[in-house]
């Protein structure tokens, strides 16, 4: 007997057994490869379902990779914010989201939106450009 599986994505039956499936995890500029992963993998959409221990496996490394990535976000910010001689105060005055914003980004409570990291970021290669900001 022949047991074809069929893909919960696309349909197709005739899912393929992997016994070393690997995976690149990426998020916010950290990445971590997977190997080893077992599980039945669509050779049309690409989709898979991973065996009980291998998804397990890829949820633990998936939710490393997503703290150490606020982690360094975390640090980042204080980073720039100090770089800029800036309280958390004067901080979340210049990008908004209330009082209390940079305490709670640099806390890993909230994530800023990207626009204030792309500010911070401008401002880190080019700090010269808060007196501007500040004289506006
Ligand atoms: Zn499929």
């Amino acid at each position: 007997m022949t047991m074809t599986r069929q893909c919960m994505s696309c349909g197709h039956h005739g899912m393929v057994r992997d016994e070393d499936h690997q995976e690149h995890l990426r998020f916010n500029g950290e990445s971590v490869v997977l190997t080893g992963l077992t599980g039945w993998f669509c050779p049309v959409c690409g989709d898979g379902e991973l065996d009980p221990e291998s998804s397990v496996r890829f949820a633990t490394v998936q939710d490393d990779l997503i703290h150490r990535a606020r982690a360094r976000q975390r640090e980042e910010i204080r980073r720039i914010r100090k770089k800029l001689r800036l309280t958390q105060s004067e901080a979340a005055k210049l990008t908004g989201g209330g009082r209390n914003a940079f305490s709670r980004y640099e806390r890993g409570e909230v994530s800023p939106m990207p626009a204030v990291l792309h500010l911070l970021h401008l401002l880190d290669r080019h700090p010269e450009l808060l007196q501007e900001i500040e004289r506006g």
